[in-house]
């Protein structure tokens, strides 16, 4: 049985290894020049490969439920017994993160590809697949180049849209489409959030450990100040559940509560009453990001003394330290998304095999279907996920989709 994995991406890959069997006959087609190229970016080149505390309230979509059937079959524990099997010695950081312990993300893609090789796929680099059609019980794919070539199964692992110098630039998206399959509204997540450039332009490069909220969601962690808005950490997380809110709210001293922070200004009216405002939060807090709160709480020009603050304005004062706001003007683009918000339509496939409902033979991995998950390990996670359950069905003889 030949075995068509398109995308060599890390679903792909995990589809593949998981796809190959004395019975099965596996190609992967990856339209780069190698495979594997956005493994080698992920966790800063450190490859966050999982995390340890991936639940379904970690995923987004439509309908999140459908990693339901990852989670019981081949999950966290699974992915990591699968790649110290391969060799990965993997250690765990904070917040549930793993690493390779080797801290490259290249011990991750070698260890897949000597897989790859040893199991006897092949692997057609340069290969870029335009269409996908069912001819009979088989599947017809042609290339850009104009090749053709044939499979009785495809998995189709082409990533989404996001980071398109990766590879990923959403050509999966019109493939299964022209099968009838629905596609949701695609974003870029996991990525830096525009706000108000003249709120933020004076703070361009600061860096500060915060807690960013919006919604109902918080996360604590460095928050970098650039000239079109938030980046960092809990930026990054936060831009998954943007939704329609409107505004960001940034606590810039969140080991504080309001009245203590409202404390610590009354007590420095005090000792520093004759103080020029310019001068208030000298030692406290970074002098431009002391000034621009100033300057949010209205307690502008910077020429009064301290002592002539007003009891209103201190309490405004703080507030603006506990909840800085910040109205949200959109995200940065695709290149700068680290995944894809939306994707192929989840009630169409089965959540154990990854099967097509519409078409019988085709199965979908990866971030081309409409999950997207937290910024910590997660996304990759559902790559594997995704892909093995894939493979795993695809690569069965008796499975009902021959
Ligand atoms: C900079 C960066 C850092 C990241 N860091 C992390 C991290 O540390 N932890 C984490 O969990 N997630 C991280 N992610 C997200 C994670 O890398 C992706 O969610 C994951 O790689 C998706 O896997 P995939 O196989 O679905 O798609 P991809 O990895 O995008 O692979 C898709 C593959 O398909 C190929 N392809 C596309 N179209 C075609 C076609 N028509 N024909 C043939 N081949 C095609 C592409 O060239 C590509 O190789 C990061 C993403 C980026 C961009």
């Amino acid at each position: 049985m030949d075995i068509a994995v398109i995308g060599g991406g890390a679903s792909g890959l995990m589809a593949a290894i998981a796809a190959k069997n004395r019975d099965t006959r596996v190609t992967i087609y990856e339209r780069g020049a190698r495979v594997g190229r956005k493994i080698l970016a992920t966790g800063n080149g450190r490859c966050n490969m999982t995390n340890m505390l991936a639940n379904e309230g970690n995923y987004y979509g439509r309908e999140p439920s459908f990693v339901r059937g990852a989670i019981r079959r081949f999950w966290v524990r699974e992915t990591l017994d699968f790649f110290s099997e391969l060799g990965i010695l993997w250690k765990e950081e904070r917040d549930g993160k793993v690493y390779p312990y080797s801290d490259t993300a290249s011990s991750v893609l070698d260890v897949l590809r000597r897989r790859v090789d040893a199991l006897g796929i092949i692997t057609q680099c340069s290969s870029d697949v335009k269409a996908v059609r069912k001819k009979g019980h088989k599947f017809l794919i042609t290339f850009y180049s104009g090749k053709t070539a044939e499979a009785d199964r495809v998995i189709l692992a082409t990533g989404g849209r996001a980071a398109p110098s990766l590879g990923s630039a959403g050509g999966g998206y019109p493939i299964l489409e022209a099968f009838g399959h629905k596609i949701t509204e695609l974003a870029p997540s996991l990525v830096q959030i525009k706000t108000d450039a003249d709120a933020v332009r004076a703070l361009k490069g600061i860096k500060l450990n915060g807690r960013l909220t919006i919604g109902d969601r918080s996360e604590t962690g460095e928050v970098l100040f650039t000239d079109y808005g938030l980046s960092g950490p809990p930026v990054f997380s936060l831009s998954a559940v943007l939704g329609r809110n409107k505004y960001a709210e940034l606590d810039i001293m969140p080991e504080y509560s309001y009245e203590d922070v409202l404390m610590m200004l009354e007590a420095r009216c005090a000792y520093l009453s004759d103080a020029e405002l310019a001068e208030y939060f000298t030692g406290m807090l970074n002098k431009r990001i002391g000034q621009a709160v100033l300057k949010t709480a209205g307690a502008a020009p910077l020429s009064r003394t301290a002592s002539e603050l007003t009891g209103r304005e201190l309490k405004k004062i703080a507030s603006v330290i506990k909840a800085w706001r910040f109205n949200i003007r959109g995200t940065m683009s695709w290149n700068n998304a680290q995944v894809t918000k939306g994707g192929a339509e989840t009630a169409q496939f089965d959540p154990v095999t990854m099967q097509s409902k519409l078409v019988r033979g085709l199965y979908v991995c990866g971030e081309l279907l409409d999950i997207d998950g937290d910024c910590g390990g997660y996304n990759l996670q559902w790559a594997w996920s995704s892909g093995y359950l894939a493979g795993t069905a695809a690569g069965s003889v008796k499975h009902e989709g021959r």
